[in-house]
């Protein structure tokens, strides 16, 4: 392949735009809304019409000097590139940013998942020569059991303990929403009680289009009420002192990350749920192969089993290691 246009720290360099930089650029294409992917102080932002409605609300109106709105599937031309959104399934209005020049064809593809999920827009796979793909899950023990298992786990627990609450860590941003709608999807219909932090992205998803059923603050209603009743909190508070408003709660946390027991065991979590936003190592190989990329860039998560295994399969791969993306609390997926 002719040398990639697109530079190892994702800045398109014909034109000197970044992708999710780490540092405010004079232009910056944002993939989606989560704090290590999109950061305040751009000149101008490039993103989907509810990634740009997610950074408002998070940053407010004037976290970018200029907003500039690019619908999934619409083409724009910028000098010669041309630049196109296309549906990861990681979260509401998450991207991967399609690249053209001179006959040569990029996706980077942020943080993405293929299974279905009724908070995203559908993952679609794109073609590619070049292919920049994430990598949280990519190793092969992470193999994602069935979201629908995970939730009816869920719900076997709080029919067991009708005098407890079932408190569920979730990442405010996504998760939350996710869990939320998969509740709901089960046939799940009773209120559903929130900790003070999700209740503004969880507003922006249904205004967005995203139904939730009934959702009601955690704090307005006694105690007792909570028992036998799901709340959502962010994985910070379940531990803390909001938690003792809670009727002897069961703590559990939704991420992919609890598919490692110890992980689970550690953090006290006595009902680990494994659901993620992110693809897992199956996924990952797929997509590869189904792009008909030629040369792969793996990056954040655990690049080298990727790196080795697009090798074995006659690919030009090597890791970028962009150290901006990292699983803080911020991204517990
Ligand atoms: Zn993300
Ligand atoms: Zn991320």
């Amino acid at each position: 392949m002719a040398k990639p246009f697109l530079e190892r720290n994702l800045r398109i360099a014909p034109i000197d735009v970044y992708i999710d930089p780490p540092q405010p650029q004079a232009r910056a294409i944002i993939t989606h809304g989560h704090a290590d992917h999109a950061r305040s102080g751009h000149g101008a932002v490039l993103a989907t019409p509810d990634t740009i409605a997610i950074m408002k609300t998070r940053y407010g109106e004037d976290a970018a000097g200029r907003w500039e709105e690019l619908p999934f599937g619409e083409k724009r031309e910028i000098d010669g590139v041309t630049v196109s959104l296309h549906p990861a399934g990681h979260i509401l209005g998450s991207a991967q940013v399609r690249l053209e020049y001179a006959g040569q064809r990029i996706v980077v593809t942020g943080d993405y998942k293929r299974l279905p999920d009724r908070t995203a827009q559908q993952f679609e796979l794109v073609e590619c020569d070049l292919l920049v793909t994430e990598a949280t899950f990519g190793l092969p023990v992470f193999q994602h059991p069935k979201p629908s298992d995970e939730i009816a786990r869920l719900l076997r627990s709080v029919a067991s303990f009708p005098e407890r609450a079932h408190v569920i860590g979730c990442y405010a941003l996504g998760k939350a929403q996710r869990v939320i709608s998969l509740l709901r999807e089960s046939g799940y219909d009773a209120p559903i009680y929130l900790h003070g932090a999700m209740l503004r992205l969880c507003d922006l998803y249904v205004e967005r289009g995203i139904p939730l059923g009934d959702l009601r603050h955690s704090l307005d209603v006694p105690k007792a009420e909570l028992a036998g009743q799901i709340v959502i909190a962010p994985p910070g508070a379940i531990k803390d002192r909001w938690s003792r408003r809670l009727p002897d709660p069961v703590l559990a946390v939704a991420s992919g990350w609890m598919s490692v027991k110890q992980r689970a065991r550690q953090s006290g979590v006595e009902l680990p749920l494994v659901i993620s936003d992110h693809a897992d190592w199956n996924e990952l190989r797929e997509t590869i192969t189904e792009t008909r990329a030629n040369t792969v860039w793996v990056t954040h998560g655990r690049e080298d089993a990727l790196v080795y295994w697009s090798q074995q399969q006659g690919l030009a791969a090597e890791p970028l290691r962009i150290e901006a993306y990292e699983d803080g609390p911020e991204d517990v997926q």
